[in-house]
């Protein structure tokens, strides 16, 4: 039997010359995903930007710096401590948002990832994500500052907003994310 991170190593690797959509034309490299194969949390962002095709790590840029910030002073962890990965593993043209086509031909590897790490916590960062796995039209205003379940069997999810849209929104957006991390954090502990 393959243990968790092997498993995860497998599919990374089986990930890394997907072809199931046309970001594969565009992309440098697939960005499977990093962290802790047993992670108590995950978080899901959107896609790849520049940044994360060239160096095949999730939330490399400004994004991800904030990202590391709020997990250092809400959560107290390292991103090392958690597992983070996108909903498309491969960047779209010009940063563009991901397609439906496109986010249905990956949706599998997440699915497979979130199984494989079977976190007690799920956090969605932005609309992308909250809406995928929620299964939902609803946007991501109105869909945080509460925790909904996901999946068989159930875990906790929590969305927020993208780091992208605190950069942008200034503090009232960073305050509803410290908001959200802290609830994270308290069902983290409680599970
Ligand atoms: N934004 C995302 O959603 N994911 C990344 O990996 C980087 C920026």
């Amino acid at each position: 039997m393959t243990t968790a991170p092997e498993s995860l190593a497998l599919l990374a690797d089986e990930a890394a010359s997907c072809t199931a959509c046309g970001l594969a034309e565009g992309r440098t490299q697939v960005v499977f995903g990093t962290g802790a194969p047993d992670a108590d949390v995950v978080f899901v962002g959107e896609a790849p930007g520049a940044r994360e095709d060239e160096q095949g790590v999730p939330f490399v840029g400004r994004s991800g710096q904030l990202l590391d910030r709020l997990l250092a002073e809400e959560l107290g962890v390292e991103r090392s401590d958690v597992y983070i990965a996108n909903v498309v593993k491969c960047r779209p043209p010009d940063n563009r948002d991901p397609r439906p086509d496109e986010i249905a031909a990956c949706r599998p590897w997440l699915a497979h990832q979130l199984d494989l790490v079977d976190p007690a916590v799920i956090v969605t960062l932005g609309n992308f994500a909250s809406r995928l796995l929620l299964d939902t039209a609803t946007g991501i205003t109105k869909l945080r500052g509460a925790e909904y379940c996901y999946g068989n069997p159930p875990r906790y999810l929590v969305p927020t907003f993208h780091p992208a849209a605190a950069l942008r929104g200034g503090a009232a957006v960073l305050a509803d994310m410290r908001s959200d991390f802290g609830r994270a954090r308290s069902l983290m502990m409680a599970a």
